[in-house]
C-alpha cells in the first residue's frame, strides 16, 4: 500500500518482524461488543487492524466480546459482521469470547488453586468502599485469605446455581495497596443468570472484560492486540494474568487515541439513546455516524478506508473535523460518480417558440473529465423546470443566472432568454416565458457574452422524486462536552424537499450507483424508502464545504 503513512504500531511491528519476535508473525483481532451497531471510530479500529495484518502478510480474526449478555444480541453481532465485510475486510476466523468460556473457567481454577484469585462474599458497595482512592490505599477483604480448597468448593458452586446474583464474585488476588486501581483485586467473575444470545442459560457466572480479553487474544495467537488509550492502565492486568497463567503466547497490548469527531457522538450509548428516544430514524438513519448510517447516505467503504489512514493512528487524543470525513467521499465522488440533472425546487419555464410537441434529445456525457464513463440520452421540449434559485426578478449585481430580459445557458442545449414573468394573485413567480436562440446549441452566441449555466430537465419526461437533505445531526461541535449531549442537537438537520424532478434517465438509478446531480450535491438512492414508482435519493455530501457560510 504505497498511501501507508509511518505511524508509531506500524514502527513497533516493523521493529518485531525485524527481531523475529512473535517467529515472524502479525496477527490482530478487531474485538467489538456485540452491543449496539459499529460507527465511525469502531472504523478506525478496523482498518488500523486489519490493514497491519494485510501489510505484513499477517491474519486478523474478527471476535465479539460477549461477556454481557443483558446489553448484547444477535441483531448486533450480524449487523457488526456485515459492516465490517461492507467495509472490505477479510476475517481469517470469526471467534466469540464465549467459544472460550469453558477454557477461561478452567483458567480460572488453575488461578485459584496457585493461589491467585479468591471468592469473596463483599458485596458491591463494600468493594467500591474497599477499593480506596488514588491517593488512599484499598483495605483487603476479611475473605481475601480464605483457604485454597475452600476457594475451590465457592467457584464450583457458584457455576452450579447455588448462589443468587451477587452474593459471591471470583477476585484476582493481586494487591490492594497499588498505585493502579485496577490491580486492586479486580473481580474476574460475577454471578449474573442472564440469557446468553449464544450460550443460552449455560452459564449463570460471567468472566469480566479484563480477564476475558487477554485470554481470548492469547488463544488465538494474537501477537499485537491493538486498543484504545483508556485500557492503558489496565495494561499491568493483561500482563499479570497471562504472566500468573505461564500461558505459551504472551500477546503485546498497545494502545492509540480513539478517534473523536466534531459535530458528532461515537459512543454506542449515547447512539443507542437517539435511536430509542427517535431522535433519528435508526442505527442507519443517515445522519448516523454509524458504518450503517454513512452507507445508508451514500459514503463509500474506499471514502471511509482513506479517512482512516489520512487522521492517522498516534497516541494523543485530538479533534477531528468533520470536513476531514465530508472531503474524502467529496474526492471519491468527484472521481467516481456519473453526472445527472435534478430539480429540486421547479420553476416552469415555457419556450414560447419551441414547437408544440417536439423533443430534441442531447447525448451529455456522464463525467466531464472521463469519456470512459459513457454518455446519456437527455431530451427537451417545450416546458422546462429550472431552480426556483436560478431567477431572480431583482437581482443583486453579481447575479449570474436569469433575469427579466437576460439570457442564460441551459446545460447542454441552449440560450434562453426571459421575456415574461407569470405570478400567481399573491405575487409568487410560478412560470417563465423564454425563447430559445437556435444558434446556440453547443455554441457560443454571437456579439454577445451569455456567463451563466443552469441545469434543467424537461418537464414532459421528468420523473418524480423525493430528495432527503441532511445536514450535520449535532449543531454543537463538541456535544460530548455538554451536561445532556441532546441539548446540541441540530434541529434542522433533515429537510425532506418532495417535489422534485429528475432527468428521465435516472427512472432507473444503476444498482450501487451514487450520482453527482450537478449543482446541488452527491446523492444516493435511498434502499429503505426507494420505489420505483416513487424514487427517494439522500444527499450524501454537498459538492463545496458549506458548513457554516
Ligand atoms: P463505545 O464507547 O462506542 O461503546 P467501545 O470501545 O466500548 O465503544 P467496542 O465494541 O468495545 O466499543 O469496540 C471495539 C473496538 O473498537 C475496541 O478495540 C475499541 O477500542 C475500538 N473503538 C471503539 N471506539 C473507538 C473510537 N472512537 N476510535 C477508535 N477505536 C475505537
Ligand atoms: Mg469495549
Ligand atoms: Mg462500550
Amino acid at each position: 500500500n504505497s498511501t501507508a503513512a509511518p505511524n508509531f504500531i506500524r514502527h513497533i511491528i516493523a521493529a518485531d518482524l525485524a527481531s523475529n519476535k512473535n517467529n515472524g508473525k502479525v496477527a490482530t483481532r478487531f474485538p467489538p461488543e456485540p452491543n449496539g451497531y459499529l460507527h465511525i471510530g469502531h472504523a478506525k479500529s478496523i482498518c488500523l487492524n486489519f490493514t497491519l495484518a494485510l501489510e505484513n502478510n499477517g491474519t486478523c480474526n474478527l471476535r465479539f466480546d460477549d461477556t454481557n449478555p443483558e446489553k448484547e444480541s444477535i441483531e448486533y453481532m450480524e449487523s457488526i459482521e456485515r459492516d465490517v465485510a461492507w467495509l472490505g475486510f477479510k476475517w481469517a476466523g470469526k471467534f466469540h469470547a464465549s467459544d472460550y468460556f469453558e477454557q477461561l473457567y478452567d483458567y480460572a481454577v488453575q488461578l485459584i488453586k496457585q493461589g491467585d484469585a479468591y471468592v469473596d462474599s463483599s458485596s458491591a458497595e463494600q468493594m467500591r468502599q474497599d477499593r480506596g482512592t488514588l491517593t488512599q490505599p484499598g483495605k483487603e477483604s476479611r475473605d481475601r485469605n480464605r483457604s485454597i480448597d475452600e476457594n475451590l468448593d465457592l467457584f464450583q458452586r457458584m457455576r452450579a446455581g447455588e448462589f443468587a446474583d451477587g452474593q459471591y464474585v471470583l477476585r484476582a488476588k493481586i494487591d490492594m495497596a497499588s498505585p493502579n486501581i485496577n490491580m486492586r483485586d479486580p473481580v474476574i467473575y460475577r454471578i449474573r443468570r442472564v440469557h446468553h444470545h449464544r450460550t443460552g442459560d449455560a452459564w449463570c457466572i460471567y468472566p469480566m472484560y479484563d480477564y476475558t480479553h487477554c485470554l481470548s487474544d492469547m488463544l488465538e495467537g494474537i501477537t499485537h492486540s491493538i486498543c484504545t488509550l483508556e485500557f492503558e492502565d489496565h495494561r499491568p492486568l493483561y500482563d499479570w494474568v497471562l504472566d500468573k497463567l505461564n500461558t505459551p503466547c504472551h500477546p503485546q497490548q498497545i494502545e492509540f487515541a480513539r478517534l473523536q469527531l466534531e459535530y458528532t457522538i461515537v459512543s454506542k450509548r449515547k447512539l443507542l439513546q437517539l435511536v430509542t428516544e427517535k431522535h433519528v430514524s435508526g442505527w442507519d438513519d443517515p445522519r448516523m455516524p454509524t458504518i450503517s448510517g454513512l452507507r445508508r447516505a451514500g459514503f463509500t467503504p474506499e471514502a471511509i478506508r482513506d479517512f482512516c489512514e489520512r487522521i492517522g493512528v498516534t497516541k494523543n487524543d485530538s479533534w477531528i473535523e468533520m470536513g476531514v470525513l465530508e472531503n474524502c467521499i467529496r474526492e471519491d465522488l468527484n472521481e467516481r460518480a456519473p453526472r445527472a440533472m435534478a430539480v429540486l425546487r421547479p420553476l416552469k419555464v415555457t419556450i414560447s417558440n419551441w414547437e408544440d410537441g417536439k423533443t430534441e434529445t442531447y447525448r451529455i456525457a456522464n463525467h466531464p473529465q472521463k469519456p470512459e464513463m459513457g454518455s446519456r440520452e437527455v431530451p427537451f421540449g417545450k416546458v422546462i423546470l429550472i431552480e426556483q434559485d436560478d431567477f431572480m426578478e431583482n437581482p443583486p449585481k453579481d447575479f449570474k443566472r436569469l433575469v427579466p430580459g437576460g439570457e442564460v445557458r441551459l446545460r447542454g442545449s441552449y440560450v434562453i432568454k426571459c421575456d415574461e414573468v407569470i405570478k400567481d394573485s399573491s405575487g409568487n413567480v410560478v412560470e417563465l416565458v423564454c425563447s430559445y436562440d437556435p444558434a446556440t446549441l453547443g455554441k457560443n452566441p454571437e456579439g454577445r457574452k451569455v456567463k451563466g449555466v443552469i441545469h434543467w430537465v424537461s418537464e414532459a419526461h421528468s420523473i418524480p422524486a423525493e430528495l432527503r437533505l441532511y445536514d450535520r445531526l449535532f449543531s454543537h461541535p463538541n456535544p460530548d462536552t455538554l451536561d445532556n449531549f441532546l441539548d446540541g442537537i441540530n434541529p434542522n438537520s433533515l429537510e425532506i424537499l418532495s417535489d422534485c424532478r429528475l432527468e428521465a434517465s435516472l427512472a432507473n438509478p444503476l444498482p450501487d450507483t451514487r450520482y453527482q446531480f450537478e449543482r446541488t450535491g452527491y446523492f444516493y438512492p435511498d434502499y429503505v424508502d426507494s420505489q420505483p414508482e416513487k424514487l427517494v435519493f439522500n444527499r450524501t455530501v454537498t459538492l463545496r464545504d458549506s458548513w457554516g457560510k
